[in-house]
């Protein structure tokens, strides 16, 4: 399939290799016409994307971000479109997250040094490449020195929720997210429902405090998880939205961008959403 909507990646603002005018690059070679970058608690890679975009006039950026949030013990993901990247407000709203994602970065790099692992914080901040700390770039650390041998590994048996260097966020709910969005004009919409325990209830909680869409056309999701997926969204009023998830994560089975996204006319309903 040649996508022309992807409203779902990664750059090295969070925890995607490629940094934004790389990745314009790739999209610059791929069928895909609209796109969004949606890097994790950061608006800081749309300014150079933008700039890169120039050479690339067939295609249309959206703004984009996404914010993790807890629903209980399960992790729910919201992405913000059309936010305003240069709001101060929502800045230092942004920079108080970043803190705190580094605080806890910290301290699951301790958590890994107890449990004998020989990595370094200072290596972790390098990997991160100015960007946004995340996870993968503490499995990344564990991985070059040949603690695991693939990212899920590190995952699986350290840094996933519930392992042992496993260390939990500052808390914020599904429904402050969407909140947090709207607060700044922004069009919220819940990412991969999948990954969430209950997407029926989690979908109807949020669809009453004013999620706008969510993820229907997502990575690797089946035609049948599609089906069940669009049900729901339309059930709710919701705009059907997704894409890759690229994070260009070196990976052999990553899916690329421009190989899955929503119908050209649900990204256009989205485009028109924002500021003119
Ligand atoms: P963080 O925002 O620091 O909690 O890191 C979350 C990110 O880690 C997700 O957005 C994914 O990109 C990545 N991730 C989460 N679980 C896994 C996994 N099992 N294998 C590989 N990457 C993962
Ligand atoms: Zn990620
Ligand atoms: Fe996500
Ligand atoms: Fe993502």
């Amino acid at each position: 399939m040649s996508a022309l909507v992807d409203l779902h990646m990664h750059t090295t603002a969070s925890d995607g290799t490629l940094s934004p005018t790389e990745l314009v690059r790739v999209l610059g070679r791929t069928s895909l016409r609209l796109v969004a970058i949606t890097d994790h608690d950061s608006l800081e890679g749309i300014a150079e994307a933008k700039r890169e975009l120039a050479n690339h006039p067939q295609i249309t950026l959206i703004t984009g971000i996404e914010l993790s949030s807890d629903d209980g013990d399960s992790e729910v993901h919201v992405l913000g479109y059309h936010m305003d990247e240069s709001d101060a407000e929502l800045h230092e709203v942004l920079a108080a997250f970043h803190r705190n994602r580094e605080g806890r970065g910290e301290l699951m790099v301790a958590k890994l040094n107890e449990l004998g692992f020989d990595i370094s914080w200072e290596r972790v901040v390098e990997i991160a490449q100015g960007g946004v700390i995340a996870r993968p770039h503490v499995a990344r650390a564990l991985m070059e020195k040949g603690y695991v041998s693939a990212m899920s590994e590190a995952f699986d048996k350290y840094i996933g929720r519930g392992m042992p260097a496993y260390i939990e966020r500052e808390k914020m709910t599904p429904q402050e997210a969407v909140a947090l969005i709207r607060r700044f004009g922004g069009v919220p919409v819940l990412a991969h429902p999948t990954y969430t325990h209950n997407p029926p209830a989690l979908v109807a909680s949020l669809a009453e405090v004013g999620l706008a869409g969510m993820e229907v056309y997502y990575k690797n999701y089946s035609p049948e998880v599609v089906s069940e997926l669009k049900a729901l969204a339309d059930r709710h009023g919701l705009l059907a939205l997704g894409g890759s998830d690229y994070h260009n994560n070196g990976e052999s089975d990553e899916v690329m961008p421009g190989l899955v996204g929503p119908p050209e006319e649900n990204g256009q309903r989205l485009l028109e959403m924002g500021p003119g």
